[in-house]
């Protein structure tokens, strides 16, 4: 009989791993021997096949020059486009409902400026008060430009306990002045899952449109976005897509409402057939690539031509059962090793309310994250008191989240912490 603690042991792990039907994924990325990456879903690992699709980019561009645009094996012109196509499964969407395109602020600058039209009745956002807080400043901001303050117009639901929101609450602040919400669907801090398809259906219920900022979730959870009717999404490719520091983001926009015309409009907003017509009466296209703006960043969207390949191989169904196999087991982990140093576990246990992510807050996170750096673990600081750790399906192993672990546990049983300063850096 294997004892009880038999379920925490380096033993397990390697198990875990033995039998993991994705392990074959790891060695498709850059990852450093010895050292143990839980941050992935703030700056994902390069993979082989993302440095692939962007070295034949830079070829095309040496090979072709100009003629880039319309030749070599991924037209510059049509990259948007096809990129929308490659990410559509991963949020549940048709293709034409997706463009990669511009960063998730800017996306939502976009999206506010195409869907929100304040009526007198009708002209409040609703948003929550945990949320990034770029999506709060591109919020104001939006209403500054329609003439409308900010302190009134700006509905923020608030958390009960400072780290989830209740989606009941969320409800009940959707009132008949809210004319658009924008949501997470994953808390960036406690990895808070929302019920997307639930918040969408009552806020339709309303006359309310709704849109949610997947950058939490996106190539971590799959999404059922055209089914559950959702109005936009927005996200980035760097975190959970892995397509590199300042990659280009996404939008997805439901086929109810392509022909829309966007916002903020550009070239690139332009049908393809008559963008190059030169007009200055833009006709839009009547797919998601209206809301594009500018010539894309090409050198940009590259990677994410090779990263997606791996989703597509893998399976987004797959990726999610490992990510939550991997938290419930760093979880159990955590509960054993470290009890009794303070830590509290503030993510969701629930697997359906869960992310990808685990948090952990403690006092004294700040340096505690530095000695884990030190000791080649990379974790997430978040100001003022949290840990987060995010196992990535593609690359982390099981006997890696073993090993953060006991690393862990050394740091706080050694008090080893205590050595460095309980501060930020710049970037945290
Ligand atoms: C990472 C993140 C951002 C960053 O926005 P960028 O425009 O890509 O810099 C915004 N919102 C949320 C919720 C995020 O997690």
């Amino acid at each position: 009989m294997k004892s009880e603690n038999y379920r925490l042991s380096e033993e397990y792990a390697k198990e875990l791993d033995s039998s993991d039907p994705l392990k074959k994924f790891k060695q498709e990325f850059y990852v450093k021997s010895g050292q143990y990456y839980m941050d992935g879903n703030s700056l994902g690992l390069l993979s082989k096949r993302a440095e692939t699709s962007l070295m034949k980019a830079m070829d095309t561009w040496r090979d072709y020059g100009i003629d880039g645009w319309t030749q070599g094996e991924h037209p510059w012109f049509y990259l948007s486009e096809s990129l929308g196509e490659k990410s559509a499964p991963l949020i549940g969407a048709k293709k034409e409902e997706v463009i990669v395109t511009g960063s998730i602020t800017t996306n939502i600058h976009q999206m506010v400026s195409t869907f929100f039209k304040p009526s007198k009745s009708r002209n409040k956002i609703l948003a929550d008060e945990l949320t990034f807080p770029s999506d709060i400043y591109a919020l104001k901001s939006q209403l500054t430009l329609k003439g409308l303050s900010p302190e009134e117009h700006l509905i923020q639901v608030q958390s009960r306990d400072g780290l989830t929101i209740d989606e009941q609450d969320i409800i009940g602040a959707m009132t008949d002045d809210i004319s658009l919400i924008l949501l997470p669907s994953v808390m960036y801090r406690s990895g808070q899952l929302l019920d997307m398809k639930l918040l969408t259906k009552e806020a339709h219920k309303r006359g309310i449109f709704i849109g949610f900022d997947l950058a939490h979730s996106i190539g971590a959870i799959p999404h059922s976005l055209h089914e559950w009717n959702v109005d936009f999404a927005v996200w980035c490719n760097y975190k959970y897509l892995n397509s590199g520091p300042g990659g280009v983001g996404g939008l997805y926009v439901h086929e109810s409402h392509l022909g829309k015309a966007p916002g903020l409009a550009g070239w690139f907003s332009s049908k393809k057939d008559k963008q190059f017509d030169m007009e200055h009466t833009l006709d839009h296209s009547h797919d998601a690539g209206a809301f594009q703006i500018g010539t894309p960043h090409v050198l940009s969207c590259a990677p994410l031509l090779g990263s997606l390949e791996l989703f597509e191989e893998a399976g987004i169904e797959n990726l999610r059962q490992k990510s939550l196999k991997q938290t419930r087991f760093m979880m159990e982990l955590i509960k054993y090793e470290l009890n009794g140093h303070d830590f509290e576990m503030v993510n969701p246990s629930n697997d359906s309310k869960r992310g990808g992510h685990i948090c952990l807050q403690h006092k004294e996170a700040a340096r505690i994250c530095k000695a884990l750096k030190d000791r080649h673990v990379i974790p997430d600081f978040r100001a003022p008191n949290m840990i987060r750790l995010a196992p990535i399906a593609f690359y982390s192993s099981y006997q890696d989240i073993w090993r953060t672990v006991q690393i862990l546990k050394e740091i706080m049983e050694q008090e080893v912490y205590l050595k460095y300063e309980n501060k930020r850096d710049v970037v945290a």
